[in-house]
């Protein structure tokens, strides 16, 4: 682990280089202004500030780069990401903070208030990572009800089709890859039959993802993807079903609703819309939009090894206990 202030010069190449990449793939993602409004230079730190080492050091964490625009603060136990951009917004794990003042560059070193100390403090733990993801409720493993566990997970798009462009330059069809074979293990090791309708890079039309849950008998098809819209405040999961879904399919998508939105991510809620997967395939069917790859604070978190396979327990979790 290497320590470092995050000087802003990177930070402003980097959200360049994102912009750059945004233009060049012609994603209809909102225009930026270069680097970032709520960060004001100074050639002297205002005394009621500190900088993020000294925030970090106060706090028993040391700040780890990894060339993204966001600060990992890390110690034995804990990981804190925090997220600064403009308006004063702060983000600490993914959750909006009440304001805390600007943040001040003085010659590359970030200043922040020390307000955020009492911000992060809650985020910490000792001894156990604030990345772990949940136990399970229940100690004891489930079993498949006869002609309930075969579930077929549906990684979106893929191979030519890369899906949304995130915030962070990252494709759709790599993200939801990641997220549905996480979740994949999740659901073998409760005794869950699982198939994919793709493992790899693989570009597969919409009607041979459905005909691969019918010709399967499946149980359930869940169909995996990440958000993305102009306006990049949006953030947050949705779940959807078909518009004329059976009772089944509501049902699952009710209980994923349920264990997604334990996990301390805002809920779009539960909705209808005829995605050809959700229509075309005989069995109860669910599309999870796992968050909005649009988001700089979605986008960064969805990249997240950790956030991940949260995403990927509440969904199996929530599989688990509609079937
Ligand atoms: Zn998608």
């Amino acid at each position: 682990m290497v320590n470092k202030t995050i000087s802003l010069k990177r930070l402003i190449g980097w959200v360049g280089w994102a912009v750059l990449t945004i233009a060049l793939t012609g994603c209809q993602g909102p225009t930026q202004t270069s680097g970032n409004p709520a960060i004001r230079k100074s050639s002297t730190p205002p005394s009621y500030m500190l900088s993020v080492n000294d925030l970090g050091s106060r706090l028993g964490l040391s700040v780890a780069t990894a060339g993204n625009p966001y600060y990992e603060l890390k110690n034995a136990s804990n990981r804190v990401l925090l997220f600064m951009y403009e308006n004063g917004k702060v983000y600490v794990n993914g959750d909006s903070v009440a304001s805390v003042g600007p943040v001040v560059d003085v010659n590359g070193t970030y200043y922040v208030s020390e307000i955020l100390l009492s911000q992060i403090r809650p985020y910490l733990q000792s001894g156990q990572s604030t990345w772990t993801p949940t136990p399970q409720p229940s100690p004891t493993p489930w079993t498949p009800r006869t002609g309930a566990g075969r579930v077929v997970i549906d990684p979106g798009h893929g191979g030519k089709d890369p899906g949304a462009i995130s915030y962070l330059g990252h494709y759709e069809k790599d993200i939801v890859l990641q997220i549905s074979r996480r979740l994949a293990s999740i659901l073998q090791r409760r005794g869950v039959e699982v198939i994919m309708t793709r493992r790899d890079d693989t570009f597969i039309e919409l009607e041979e993802r459905a005909a691969i849950a019918n010709r399967a008998e499946a149980d359930l098809f869940v169909s995996i993807h990440a958000d993305s819209h102009n306006d990049r405040v949006h953030q947050g999961f949705t779940v959807y079903v078909a518009r004329s879904a059976s009772d089944t399919s509501r049902q699952v998508g009710r209980s994923l609703e349920n264990t997604l939105s334990r996990i301390g991510i805002p809920s779009k809620g539960l909705r209808s819309a005829d995605y050809r997967v959700l229509v075309q395939t005989r069995c109860p069917a669910v599309l999870v939009e796992t968050g909005f790859l649009s988001n700089p604070n979605e986008a960064a978190m969805l990249l997240d090894g950790g956030y991940q396979e949260r995403i990927a327990s509440a969904i199996a979790e929530g599989i688990i206990n509609a079937l």
